[in-house]
């Protein structure tokens, strides 16, 4: 299969330039070239990445703020067979989806979840979200904001991800290779991917500057805790950023552990007596 084939007829309304077109591009090309076309369920939220749902021809399901990982929960426990792909925002993953996210890293379902981090709800105008740096301005924010960003990725590996990566929109060739790696991992699978909105939250300057490659034993937890602290999401000074994988650690999955779900129940055909279930409702 050709990435091309995983293109859609839908006009794509990201602005001009937007680092989200990365993003697709490298996810087409990391389906294409996994073969996984065919089984893969993907996910979205609310917000600029969320239009994913609309310029990838896969099977989809638009999801409500917040909301990626119950979604994509319900649709790998419907069909374990499926390899579910879900696609956040910051605002959406950290802010109304953070018990979410929390659970799903501690469950360890296999899925796969990709953040697009630009740092700010940038389809309601740029205001904050809980990775937005300390002292960010926006309209809702004109002091700036006071509190310290969250930083998802020592979040991630303190509740138990077993997969663990970031990753940056404006370099596709590495970002695919995370995608692919992601999609592969047997168990939850988190990429947080900077992906700088260049009109509300433009920091492509300072990540081109600051961002590097990591290469440690990624099963060595600590090494990992102590990489994600390197950067604290935030710009008041140059600090190193690293990407590629944190962390990779073999758990069983969620649903290998349901005695319910080793038998193929989503193959069970069930046959429904309407007439009982009608009888039961009347
Ligand atoms: Fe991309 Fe920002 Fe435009 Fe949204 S507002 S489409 S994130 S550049």
């Amino acid at each position: 299969m050709k990435p091309e084939e995983l293109k859609t007829k839908e006009v794509i309304t990201w602005c001009p330039g937007c680092s989200n077109f990365k993003i697709l591009q490298a996810f087409q090309e990391a389906v294409a070239e996994l073969g996984v076309a065919k089984n893969t369920v993907i996910v979205s939220g609310i917000g600029c990445h969320a239009k994913i749902y609309d310029y990838v021809n896969l099977k989809s399901f638009y999801g409500i703020h917040g909301r990626v990982l119950p979604i994509a929960f319900g649709v790998k426990l419907g069909d374990p067979t499926l390899n579910v792909v879900g696609f956040g925002g910051d605002g959406d993953t950290y802010a109304e989806g953070m018990e979410h996210f929390v659970h799903n890293c501690r469950y360890n379902a296999d899925l796969t979840m990709f953040v697009h981090n630009n740092q700010v709800f940038s389809l309601t105008t740029g205001q904050a979200t809980p990775t937005s740096e300390k002292g960010f301005k926006d309209g809702s924010t004109p002091l700036g904001v006071a509190e310290k960003p969250i930083n998802p990725i020592v979040l991630a590996l303190e509740a138990g991800a077993g997969f663990v990566a970031r990753g940056y929109a404006m370099d596709v060739p590495h970002l695919k290779e995370l995608m692919k790696k992601a999609i592969n991992y047997r168990g939850f699978a988190f990429v947080d991917i900077l992906q700088p909105c260049i009109i509300y939250h433009n920091v492509i300057p300072y990540l081109q500057k600051n961002i590097y490659k990591m290469s440690h034993d990624t099963s060595d937890f600590k090494t990992a805790l102590e990489k994600a602290r390197e950067w604290d999401y935030c710009y008041d000074k140059d600090q190193k950023v690293p990407t590629g994988v944190f962390y990779e650690s073999e758990r069983p999955a969620f649903e290998s552990q349901w005695p319910q779900l080793k038998n193929p129940w989503h193959k069970i055909k069930r046959e429904i007596n309407w007439q009982n279930a009608i009888k039961e409702f009347n």
